[in-house]
């Protein structure tokens, strides 16, 4: 089980996460070579089981290579950046990852629900990712309390992993009544309460209704945790149809079964408020236009056609802030608002690298995509790592 377990994390520092998050009925179960006729094997399950075998034993099957006397920074300590730096660490680089959060881990360890992954699983990732070599620095914001410039002089070479923001404002009026919530804090909240042991919520008050606006898959976990918290009530408020919903099908199907209700063609227009509390979900009717490049037909309000969900918590699921700050501090380029990289997850400063969710404009952005970002770039950097000039030995020693 140990040789099994070893050649997943080769593959894949993440292996424990990747085992439970990959949507694997999309992924490798789904290219299962059995075909059709028969069910695909769980590799999902099996690989869950391998690397849950290691970590219970502590085993650290790798050694660093000898020094080289190289560093570099890792700014985010998900799992792109987590698995760049352990990479370069393998190789005798040493790498430095700043992280602004209290706990490591990215997503994993705050966004992905806990049903599907607890907080413990990506902290043993953390660990085992330091015990490689590699230094994690938490609470520590790149932009705040270190400047780019400080980390351009003082490491050879950058690596951004720094993920997406949060769920940007929906720009309507009634957004900052009390029982308005980001679906990313909703989620953060239940994975932190269940690492305390906690059966409650941290504080985080739930409705009976609960009206989650979007319908991607953060939009599905935000109401399927609702649901299973207690809410009497949780509906989905898309503006198009169910055809045209970002999240994945098998997530769609499974949320039904939970009990989740579904308001369609429906653009909110303003959050109701009673003694500045939510009291419901003011929205217009929207009619659907031809489809556009990405297949989606165009919305159309209608605002003579109102109608209001009755609510008491309304949760905001409409995507995440793009990295546009990071990207402009680090004077780099960007596509649509994310950071322009080459197929080497070059930037367009030579000495700074980047992968994960900060770069992916286009296609799903998963964790094991982050992975193999964090895999890409380690290789890059390594590469132009051993372009610089040498060192002489006393500039060697910092
Ligand atoms: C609600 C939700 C559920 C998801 N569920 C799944 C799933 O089931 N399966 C799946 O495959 N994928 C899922 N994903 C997607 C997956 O979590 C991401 O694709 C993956 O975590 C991206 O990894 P990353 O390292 O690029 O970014 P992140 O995981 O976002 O990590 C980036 C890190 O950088 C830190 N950071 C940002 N800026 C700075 C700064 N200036 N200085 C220091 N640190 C900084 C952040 O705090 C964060 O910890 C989900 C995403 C969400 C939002």
């Amino acid at each position: 089980m140990t040789g099994a377990a070893v050649t997943i994390l080769e593959a894949n520092l993440m292996g424990a996460s990747c085992a439970r998050v990959c949507p694997v009925e999309e992924l490798c179960e789904g290219a299962c070579v059995l075909g059709a006729d028969h069910k695909p094997i769980e590799i999902g399950r099996l690989q869950r089981y391998a690397t849950d075998h290691i970590y219970e034993r502590g085993v650290m099957p790798f050694t660093a290579a000898p020094p080289t006397g190289r560093r570099v920074a890792v700014v985010g300590a998900g799992p792109a950046g987590l698995t760049c730096a352990g990479e370069l660490a393998k190789l005798g680089h040493e790498a430095v990852v700043f992280e602004r959060r209290e706990l490591p881990g990215g997503l994993s360890t705050y966004g992905i629900v806990v049903m599907r992954e607890p907080i413990r699983v990506s902290l043993e990732e953390v660990d085992f990712v330091r015990r490689l070599g590699v230094e994690v620095h938490t609470g520590v914001e790149i932009g705040r309390d270190v400047t780019p410039e400080s980390l351009l002089e003082e490491f050879d070479a950058v690596f951004l992993g720094a993920g997406l923001g949060g769920v940007p404002a929906l720009g309507i009026p009634g957004e900052y009544l009390e029982g308005v919530t980001e679906a990313l804090d909703f989620i953060a909240a239940t994975k932190l309460a269940e690492k305390d042991g906690l059966d409650r919520l941290n504080g985080l008050p739930l409705g009976r209704h609960v009206a989650v606006i979007g319908a991607g898959n953060t939009a599905i976990d935000a109401a399927t945790v609702a649901r299973r918290l207690g809410a009497e009530r949780v509906t989905i408020v898309y503006r198009r149809s169910e055809s045209e919903m970002p999240a994945y099908d098998f997530e769609i199907a499974f949320i039904k079964q939970e009990g989740v209700e579904f308001r369609l063609q429906l653009q909110p227009l303003e959050i109701l408020g009673r003694d500045g509390r939510v009291s419901g979900l003011r929205c217009a009717r929207v009619t659907l236009g031809v489809p556009g490049p990405d297949g989606r037909r165009s919305p159309t309000v209608d605002p003579t056609d109102e109608v209001v969900v009755p609510c008491d918590q309304v949760i905001t699921a409409i995507g995440q802030e793009k990295p546009r700050a990071l990207i402009e501090a680090f004077g780099l380029e960007s596509t649509l608002g994310y950071a322009a990289v080459d197929e080497a997850l070059r930037t367009t400063n030579p000495k700074v690298f980047a992968g994960g969710d900060c770069v992916r404009a286009t296609g799903h952005a998963m964790t094991v995509t982050a992975v193999a970002d964090g895999k890409i770039a380690a290789r890059s950097i390594d590469a132009y790592l051993a372009s610089l000039p040498v060192r002489s030995a006393l500039e060697g020693t910092r």
